[in-house]
């Protein structure tokens, strides 16, 4: 057993940890738990805890239904909202099939094989989200308009609001399990709210990000209220998108960072952008999901639909954030597409793999677009070459079945099982007679 087995362990009769939770994401992002007596750690940090696959979508093929789940010792945490004794803690898992090799459906191994190449290339992957999301009311039930609990705006300081004590409990639970906030404030839309994490490499954001929606329902429901990381759930208001700042680090030296150049931007960093915008189209799927996605990115609100990069434009799909000198080698690249309901893992793995091409290739970067995309005529946006990002999820799996890039990042199993399950998902939307169609048309014709 290693040190960080052991410190496991000992925690565990030092706070009287009666259930280990095993925490893992399904293909879509979902997280999945199940919960060991202590006295199975040992033979689980050994062999694994076995497990039926065949009962996750997207996990296994019938021969392959037996799985193991081994806890990264270095994910534990100790659940605040489980109460302190007898305690609660919990693990993330590697998946592997029984003779030891990894489950080619488990989302993190696909992030660590993406993590694994660049850092074959000297690269770390750093990763910092900012996580939009609704706070509604409760009761809300099929066929009504869901309630926010608030009808307060961007910045807006609500007195006497729900919004505050809900991100002061949240942010204190995430602080106890060990996640570093650093910004939280209301967002645009009448009960939105927005809480970024700080910057770490992208496996442990990935983790992180699981955690914070487990933790931001469980505080959520402690208040009586919900929240809900879907999109686009109104459509006169901006959706809930998860802007992500990038960046590649060569041991302590940013890589993406060059003094005096435009922006203080690298060559890497050019390419890398060039690779995001390249690749844009095809790994949008993964980025933004569910049918709902594209409602959020083709629905104004500050989301992007073009792929354009910039660095004050916020309708742009790559920004360059102002380079702070005060925080020395924070050059970065924020990805605006990209929602809170994405899976983590595969969503930076597309992203990573889409940018490392680039710099692999030595894509050269198209000039920045400073006007506002939204403004432009179709055809101005043809004269400079501008192309749109997927308009639909149908659209998004017809681009992604092409895509190379990304067969090759998730491996075959994952990317067959994504688009069967997508083309499955736009078919149910499609077959749907919806409300918009009845008041249209059902006098008119
Ligand atoms: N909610 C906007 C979106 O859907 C982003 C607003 C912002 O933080 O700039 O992308
Ligand atoms: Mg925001
Ligand atoms: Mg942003």
């Amino acid at each position: 057993m290693d040190r960080q087995q052991e410190f496991v362990l000992r925690t565990i009769e030092e706070r009287d940890i009666r259930f280990v939770r095993l925490w893992f994401t399904d293909v879509l992002g979902t997280l999945k738990s199940v919960a060991i007596a202590p006295a199975e750690l040992e033979g689980a940090f050994a062999e694994g805890i076995g497990f039926d696959g065949s009962v996750i979508e997207g996990f296994a093929r019938v021969y392959e239904a037996d799985m193991l789940a081994k806890p990264d010792p270095s994910t534990f945490q100790v659940l605040p909202w489980r109460g302190e004794s007898p305690g609660t803690a919990r693990m993330f898992c590697d998946l592997t099939l029984p003779d030891g090799t990894p489950s080619m459906a488990d989302p993190r191994h696909v992030l660590q094989r993406a993590l694994t190449k660049a850092s074959d290339q000297g690269f770390t992957f750093y990763t910092h989200p900012e996580i939009e999301f609704f706070l509604l009311k409760q009761g809300w039930e099929p066929g009504r308009r869901p309630e926010p609990i608030d009808q307060s705006g961007y910045f807006d300081h609500v007195a006497h609001g729900n919004s505050h004590d809900f991100r002061r409990a949240a942010i204190s639970m995430l602080e106890t399990m060990g996640i570093s906030v650093e910004f939280s404030h209301h967002e645009g839309a009448p009960g939105q709210n927005e809480i970024d994490l700080r910057y770490a490499d992208a496996l442990s954001t990935a983790d992180n990000i699981m955690t914070f929606r487990a933790v931001i329902k469980e505080v959520a429901l402690e208040q009586g209220i919900v929240a809900s990381f879907m999109p686009k759930p109104f459509a006169e208001h901006p959706g809930s998108g998860m802007h992500t700042h990038l960046s590649l680090f060569e041991g302590d030296t940013n890589a993406f960072h060059e003094p005096g150049a435009p922006y203080q931007l690298s060559r890497t960093g050019r390419q890398f952008i060039a690779g995001l915008l390249r690749h844009g189209a095809e790994i949008t799927a993964v980025t933004n999901q569910w049918v709902n996605s594209y409602k959020r990115l083709w629905g104004g609100g500050e989301a992007p639909a073009h792929l354009t990069w910039g660095h004050n434009n916020r309708s742009a799909l790559v920004r360059v954030p102002m380079y702070k000198p005060s925080k020395g080698n924070s050059t970065r690249v924020e990805v605006r597409s990209i929602d809170s309901a994405c899976n983590p893992y595969l969503a930076f793995a597309v992203l990573l793999s889409a940018g490392l091409k680039g710099i692999e290739e030595g894509y050269e970067l198209p000039p920045e677009t400073e006007d506002d995309v939204w403004s432009l005529t179709d055809a101005e946006r043809r004269a400079m070459g501008i192309k749109p990002l997927p308009a639909s999820l149908s659209d998004a799996i017809t681009v992604m079945e092409g895509s190379e890039l990304v067969a090759e990042t998730l491996g075959e199993h994952t990317f067959e099982f994504f688009l069967r399950n997508k083309r499955a998902e736009w078919n149910d939307y499609r077959n749907q007679v919806s409300a918009f169609e009845l008041d249209r048309y059902l006098l008119r014709l």
